[in-house]
């Protein structure tokens, strides 16, 4: 190497806290004279930043950063590129090494090429739900961007086919989201509706969110660029609120007492019919492979207690039995209310009704579009301003023509305690992945409430479910989107 010989650190800062960015990483982020990364990780790094040149790209110049990277240690800098996670893993290494392929760069050539590894996002991921990821898992990226769909969905059928623990990375964003459906539907051919799923969100970042669900229902829950969904295999249970892949001990071992079960033996390959172990060998004696064998494989603790669940039992909560018994908790509550006759009271009531496939929702005098059309309308035809772009699920409307606003037509009245906010309204019916009302809890709600006359108008009465407790909701709502 020359005197002008430059380095190029290519490090993985982890998940996005400092907790957890390695000393090594530091290391070479303070080593550095330049620093290059996507906006969001310089971000996440900027207070370790001080007095470096420090270039942030956006989300699709990546080519340009990698380039620029190798081009300025190539001169005699040190340079450091950074990627969330681990580098090495859909990180900017592999493009880094394409361009040094590119260029002819040779080992010894500058820049010296040093790799910095960092927690990954589904080991970080993980560790929020439990431990998911102890027997085999593949991680699979969902963005077609650079990888043709037909790649990623034979991947997806092949990992779930062996039954693999299965992490999605990139999963869905803005404009992506049929991926994800797709994925589900792929992956519930080969396992039940009730198989564990954790979507982990930011994970040791700010905005960390974590959401426990299931094969059936994951969907239902918002997804986007930086969830990691961990998709559990068919030995995947939960306990005491941790996601959990057993390694396979209790095959093999007695889990009281770590003795070896009948028909295995200490340290040698499990033996199932069919297995390797008891094939009987084909050609002759195995050639000698030079390993040195690890005594002691399996050291037996008294200090650790391992009670096991009853796996079958925790599979079995199935959620249509708690729908069931949600069901008949609502029906008295539902069947309170008179049927058909003109009320007069003092509550305050909601009004809710619906736009484009959205709902729209009054309460006292402001109005709130909840969720998003399922077709272009013209909020103006309704007497409101358009909203510029229906980014936001849950938007107040103004109103432009007062008299048209008034000519609006509502379903369902609601009413709660304290006033009904337009978040409740969109705990009820939203789906959260897409924010898009659901037409069949909408349509359940019509049909199953009582009809009511109200200052001469006759509206569904959806009082009940402001009197449902949250949780026989939700575990009915998630029945009904299921079905
Ligand atoms: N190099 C990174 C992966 C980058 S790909 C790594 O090793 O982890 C980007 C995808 O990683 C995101 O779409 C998301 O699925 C996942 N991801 C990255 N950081 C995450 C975090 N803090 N929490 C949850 N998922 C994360």
């Amino acid at each position: 190497m020359n005197e002008t010989s430059g380095k190029l650190n290519i490090v993985g800062i982890g998940p996005g806290n400092d907790e957890h960015i390695t000393p090594a990483a530091l290391a070479a982020i303070k080593e550095a004279d330049y620093v290059i990364g996507y906006t969001t990780y310089i971000n996440l790094v900027k207070h370790h930043l001080g007095g470096k040149q420090v270039t942030r790209t956006g989300m699709t110049e990546e080519i340009t950063r990698a380039q620029t990277a190798v081009d300025t240690a190539r001169s005699g800098k040190t340079v450091t590129l950074i990627s969330s996670g681990d580098a090495g893993v859909y990180g900017m290494a592999g493009l880094v090494f394409e361009v040094l392929r590119k260029i002819g760069w040779k080992r010894g050539d500058s820049p010296e090429i040093k790799m910095v590894p960092g927690i990954t996002a589904d080991s970080s991921c993980a560790s929020l739900v439990g431990a998911p990821l102890v027997h085999d898992a593949a991680r699979i990226s969902l963005s077609d961007l650079l990888t043709p769909w037909s790649v990623i969905e034979n991947r997806i059928e092949s990992a779930a086919k062996g039954d693999f623990v299965i992490n999605l990375y990139n999963p869905a964003s803005g404009r992506r989201q049929r991926q994800i459906v797709e994925a589900a539907r792929i992956i519930k051919k080969y396992r039940p509706g009730s198989t564990p799923v954790a979507l982990v969100k930011s994970a040791y970042r700010r905005q960390e969110t974590v959401q426990f669900s299931d094969l059936d229902h994951f969907l239902e829950f918002e997804i986007g660029m930086n969830t990691t969904v961990i998709i559990g295999s068919s030995q995947s249970f939960v306990y005491e609120g941790f996601f959990v892949t057993p390694r396979g001990y209790g095959n093999k071992y007695s889990l009281e007492d770590g003795s070896v079960k009948p028909g295995q033996t200490r340290a040698i390959s499990l033996r199932v019919e069919g297995d390797l172990a008891s094939r009987p060998l084909e050609n002759g004696p195995i050639p000698s492979l030079n390993i040195t064998k690890i005594q002691g494989a399996f050291i037996r603790t008294n200090t650790s207690t391992f009670e096991q669940d009853d796996i079958e039992e925790t599979k079995a909560d199935s959620s249509v039995k708690n729908a069931l018994s949600a069901l008949e908790f609502l029906e008295p509550i539902r069947t309170k209310s008179n049927p058909a006759r003109e009320i007069d009271t003092e509550e305050e009531f909601s009004l809710i009704g619906r736009i484009g496939g959205a709902i729209v929702f009054k309460n006292v005098n402001s109005f709130y579009l909840i969720g998003k059309f399922k077709q272009p309308t013209d909020l103006k035809e309704f007497g409101f301003y358009d909203i510029p772009e229906q980014e936001n699920k849950l938007v107040t409307l103004i109103a432009k023509d007062e008299e048209i606003v008034d000519k609006l037509k509502f379903d369902a009245l609601i009413s709660l305690p304290n006033s009904t906010t337009p978040e409740f309204i969109y705990d009820l019916f939203v789906i959260y992945r897409n924010s898009s009302v659901s037409e069949r809890l909408w349509n359940y709600v019509l049909d199953n409430s009582n009809k009511i006359q109200w200052k001469g108008t006759e509206y569904v009465d959806a009082r009940w479910l402001g009197n449902s407790p949250k949780q026989v909701w939700s575990v009915f709502r998630e029945t009904i989107l299921k079905c």
